[in-house]
């Protein structure tokens, strides 16, 4: 998934950047901008830009300034929640899983994770929440 030419296509500016944080989203000038924070993995880079695109497309309309915790399990802000499964779905489309899992019969977590360019914790999440792992 190009989550970069989603995030522009939906007219978002997205900025990778050295930051303290991992990712921001926030209306300037009326036009939403969303930073990234260049020195992360890449596939945190991912994940980030991809929650980020959830503030924006859930009309999440404060400022968002997302640090590690946003992305745990332990947050229930429901906005932060709201941002993660989106990013999942963004990420990780249910057809694209199945399809790796029953077609291409790739059981293992680690290499579903590199299939889809998402962290192997977030794909252990995925699995379980569409049912295909306990
Ligand atoms: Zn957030």
């Amino acid at each position: 998934v190009n989550v970069r030419a989603i995030a522009v296509g939906l007219g978002a500016q997205v900025e990778e950047v050295s930051l303290d944080y991992s990712g921001s989203f926030n209306w300037i000038d009326g036009k939403p901008v969303i930073r990234v924070n260049a020195n992360e993995p890449l596939v945190r880079r991912r994940f980030t830009l991809a929650h980020e695109i959830g503030h924006f497309q859930l009309r999440h309309e404060d400022s968002f300034r997302d640090h590690p915790e946003s992305f745990s399990t332990g947050n229930y802000d429901p906005r932060e929640i709201a941002a993660n499964q989106f990013a999942a779905e963004l990420l990780m489309p249910e057809i694209a899983v199945r399809y790796l899992v029953f077609k291409l019969n790739l059981k293992a977590i680690g290499s579903l994770a590199a299939k889809l360019q998402v962290s192997e914790v977030a794909m252990q999440y995925r699995l379980k929440n569409l049912g295909l792992i306990s």
